[in-house]
């Protein structure tokens, strides 16, 4: 795992959840010190909180105990930090990046072919860890600045009517009301668009920023649908960018940095009522376009608990895909929203032997008879 995967796969977990796991119980974002014989009656009153948003904890008493949530579960386990990855990596697969995802095969596989008392400490690391990242780069460019570039990419797009990219999602029974909607855009002249922005910012401004590649070209060559994440004023720092020819693989790329916040963010206008989480934004504009209100996020790994609040009043209905992965994600988000007091259910849960159920490995389009 690379440093930046460790970020964002640290990042991807709730260290509330983890903490329960663990056994801890946690109340009102606090537990009770590892180390009661420290505390004045024993730590009655829990001294040590949690803050969600930064993924991190501490005793308001004992100075070592503090840290992040692989700290917690070194602390709470006593391993060491490889232990701690290990096993956190195993209780969450799903939010482990798929480059990683091998390290684990090779971990299970061993620990299965070894007796846990013939485990011992000095053992090579099973996970290598890339070293610690250099102190933090001075940005090239401001944050206000990487949005305005962003935008201005977005503003030389066209919308997709009369494009490939509008067959596409007819075909797939999404239609103009919903394009205009979401302000779907789709890149018709790669080689102007590619030409004007380098000229307009120079390549390592826009390598920086995401929007080119290592070889100082536009990223969405074969990627020319593009899907803004519209904020409350309609307007998009970030989008997804989708591949309309089926052999291409991945079929979605992602601007680097993080998801600011779940796509078609106005359904969540704090009012009672329901939403439904879908994974990805095809799924998103499906339900769109039959007129049901949803969200969407890019996979399970891209949830982030600072989002629970724009849930607030809503009764959410989960549907990530339908398959081993999907739903293991799936019941711990529903975890999370449950944690939060928001009312959540899983999409066909008890419906499994109806005629009309998903079928294994079904998406949301598939299932409305959207064609692949
Ligand atoms: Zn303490």
């Amino acid at each position: 795992m690379t440093a930046e995967e460790l970020k964002q796969f640290k990042a991807a977990i709730s260290i509330t959840a983890v903490a329960q796991n663990l056994g801890l119980n946690v109340e009102r974002g606090r537990f009770r010190c590892f180390f009661p014989q420290r505390h004045a009656h024993g730590d009655q009153t829990p001294s040590v909180s949690i803050s969600e948003e930064r993924g991190t904890f501490r005793c308001w008493v004992c100075d070592d105990v503090r840290g992040d949530v692989i700290s917690l579960v070194q602390i709470a386990k006593s391993c060491s930090f490889t232990e701690a990855l290990s096993w956190l990596m195993e209780q969450y697969p799903f939010l482990v990046p798929p480059s990683a995802r091998k390290e684990m095969t090779r971990l299970a596989a061993r620990s299965a072919n070894s007796a846990p008392q013939s485990r011992s400490r000095v053992e090579a690391p099973v996970v290598e860890i890339a070293p610690p990242p250099a102190p933090e780069e001075v940005p090239l460019v401001s944050e206000d600045e990487r949005k305005k570039i962003i935008l201005s990419f977005l503003k030389r797009l066209s919308p997709v009517d009369d494009t490939p990219a509008a067959k596409w999602l007819t075909r797939r029974r999404i239609y103009k009301p919903v394009w205009d909607k979401m302000l779907l855009r789709t890149i018709t002249n790669y080689e102007a668009v590619n030409k004007s922005l380098k000229a307009d910012f120079g390549e390592e401004v826009l390598k920086y920023v995401g929007l080119f590649n290592d070889k100082g070209h536009l990223r969405y060559y074969k990627h020319p649908l593009i899907f803004p994440y519209l904020d409350t004023l309609r307007r998009s720092f970030y989008f997804q960018a989708r591949a309309i020819d089926n052999t291409v693989v991945p079929k979605e790329l992602n601007l680097r940095g993080t998801v600011p916040f779940p796509y078609n963010l106005s359904a969540l206008d704090q009012k009672p009522g329901w939403v439904y989480l879908c994974e990805g934004v095809v799924d998103t504009l499906t339900f769109l376009g039959q007129k049901i209100t949803a969200v969407g996020i890019p996979g399970v790994r891209s949830f982030k608990v600072e989002w629970l609040s724009y849930f607030k009043g809503k009764n959410v209905v989960l549907c990530l895909d339908h398959d081993e992965a999907g739903r293991s994600g799936m019941e711990y988000i529903g975890k999370l929203f449950t944690q939060a007091g928001i009312h959540n259910v899983i999409l066909g849960e008890g419906m499994e032997n109806l005629p009309t159920a998903m079928k294994e490995g079904e998406d949301i389009n598939d299932w409305f008879g959207g064609k692949k």
